[in-house]
């Protein structure tokens, strides 16, 4: 991976230059599955370390003092997972990284839905019930939103082979081939046991199943597309946060140099 001084073109509100990476630090407060620790992350897991010096980046790091991973090619993936496999977490600790801004589709929906907006009224009743928020207005807000960016972790789209088809036309268009789509896969068994041991209100075992099933019956398919595009990575996500986090930075790693 080549590496120089970081400076997003499309993304101006970002830091122009590279954010400082985590550094090793005892939390008291971060147990071993916690939400995320990203002052533990590379602490808590030693192959980190051993990642930053076997890579090209430790070179400007090194010499930038401690800092993070500067690209000069853009990093575009969509991150693919259950509930409960962590991906918040997930893209903190590959934005925390690369400095790469985390879309999350179900999160601008809320947000438009707290501000009202025309498309949160619009998207308020699906999202209320559970229900995928038509493509009339999917398709044009995660198009407005890719605009913006030249590099993103994209998460919560597509979830259906109609958006995936339709995404990389946007792509395509806009001349931004993926990266990689990267996959946390968990046992259903343990999703169900995490987000029982959660213990949100709504997070029956009944509802955690019926939300299982159907993240399988959407996710499965977008697999298999983006699989034959020779564009998918499987990280196991049933192990502690940092490792995980460590797996996924270094196929994310391995992906940009075979660029
Ligand atoms: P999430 O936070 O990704 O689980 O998304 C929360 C809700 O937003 C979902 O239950 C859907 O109602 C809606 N949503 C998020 N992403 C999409 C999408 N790609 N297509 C349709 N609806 C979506």
């Amino acid at each position: 991976m080549i590496v120089s001084s970081f400076a997003p073109p499309s993304a101006p509100a970002r830091s122009s230059a590279p954010r400082p990476l985590a550094q090793p630090q005892a939390n008291p407060a971060c147990g071993p599955n916690d939400e995320i620790c990203l002052s533990c992350a590379p602490s808590a897991a030693p192959n980190w370390k051993q990642l930053a010096v076997s890579t090209s980046a430790q070179a400007a790091a090194a010499s930038a003092g401690p800092a993070g991973v500067a690209l000069e090619q853009p990093l575009r993936m969509l991150l693919i997972g259950p509930p409960g496999s962590g991906k918040g977490t997930q893209a903190k600790i590959v934005d925390r990284f690369f400095d790469v801004p985390h879309i999350s589709t179900g999160q601008i929906l809320r947000q438009e839905i707290q501000q009202q907006t025309e498309l949160g009224k619009a998207a308020e009743p699906y999202v209320k019930a559970g229900q995928l928020v038509p493509d009339s207005i999917m398709l044009p807000m995660v198009d407005n939103r890719l605009e913006k960016e030249d590099s993103f972790i994209l998460d919560g789209f597509p979830r259906s082979i109609a958006q995936a088809q339709h995404l990389d036309q946007t792509l395509s268009r806009q001349n931004k081939p993926l990266t990689c789509v990267a996959t946390l896969d968990v046992n259903d068994e343990i999703v169900v046991k995490r987000l029982l041991e959660r213990g949100r209100e709504d997070d029956t075992e009944e509802i955690i199943r019926a939300r299982l099933k159907v993240y399988h019956d959407q996710a499965e398919p977008v697999m298999a597309h983006y699989q034959q595009q020779q564009l998918l990575e499987h990280i196991p996500a049933e192990g502690k946060v940092p490792e995980v986090g460590f797996n996924l930075v270094t196929r994310l790693n391995q992906r940009l140099d075979e660029n």
